[in-house]
């Protein structure tokens, strides 16, 4: 298996170059020779075979052999709405959450939330899903989106949507999830919890209360064990 580098736009014509930290990745890391076969991906679904013709300081370029269409996606949407921890514990939920298949991460708002990212802080996060992705094989990037309240995110489903709604309430309501549903959005509160007020707008918004057991996990705990259930439970 050739190792794998993220090219950030679209590949489209026979010459990919790679900047930045990729550049850095195959320079000064691998110390790639011209004539090596490398794995491109752009994040919109595909990868391709490539070969290193011309290295530089600061920057490579790569002639593309071939497209592969390699899916390596759920076979359904899957959204998670999380009050994201902070440090260290945010880059490991962004990290597992994009080996698991997530779609969308949105970052939220609620009332007892800690301040979400922001600006060059999304724009680490979004550099851990870059590095996930090589790591795992992803070719599609999980999206980090700008952090939503908790009362926009609650009507944002489409009415076909799944929706769960992570809370330690010791009682679980059925939830079923079937191939019937194309998509599936989960909330995850913070470290205080969602409080009672949001329990009750989202019961009356249609979504369905899970309790993940007798323990209180963290968040980062209960968003990953939450994923893996839905990407197991809705194989065919
Ligand atoms: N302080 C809160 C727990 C917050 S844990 C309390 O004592 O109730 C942070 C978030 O992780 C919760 O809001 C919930 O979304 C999720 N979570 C943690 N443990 C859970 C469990 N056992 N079941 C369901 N969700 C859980």
């Amino acid at each position: 298996m050739s190792h794998r580098f993220y090219v950030d736009s679209p590949i489209t014509d026979k010459l990919a170059t790679l900047a930045g930290t990729e550049a850095h990745h195959l320079l000064h890391v691998l110390r790639a020779r011209a004539g090596e076969e490398v794995t491109l991906f752009d994040g919109n679904g595909a990868e391709f075979r490539a070969v290193v013709r011309e290295l530089n300081r600061q920057t490579a370029q790569l002639e593309v052999v071939e497209r592969l269409e390699i899916d390596r996606e759920l076979p359904f949407a899957l959204s998670l709405a999380v009050a994201l921890p902070k440090g260290d514990r945010q880059k490991l939920l962004v990290e597992k959450l994009t080996e698991l298949g997530v779609g969308r991460l949105v970052p939220l708002r609620s009332e007892r939330s800690v301040a979400q990212p922001k600006g060059s802080a999304l724009d680490r996060l979004r550099r851990s899903v870059i590095e996930a992705s090589k790591q795992c094989r992803r070719n599609r990037l999980m999206e980090i989106a700008e952090p939503i309240s908790f009362h926009d995110f609650l009507e944002k489903p489409a009415a076909a949507t799944a929706r769960w709604i992570a809370h330690p309430a010791g009682e679980t309501e059925t939830h079923s999830f079937g191939q019937a549903h194309g998509e599936l959005a989960i909330l995850v509160g913070p470290e205080g919890g969602f409080s009672d007020a949001e329990v009750a707008a989202a019961r009356e918004a249609d979504w369905c209360c899970i309790d993940l057991g007798p323990r209180i996990l963290r968040i980062e705990t209960a968003a990953i064990a939450l994923a893996a259930l839905a990407a197991t439970s809705a194989r065919p």
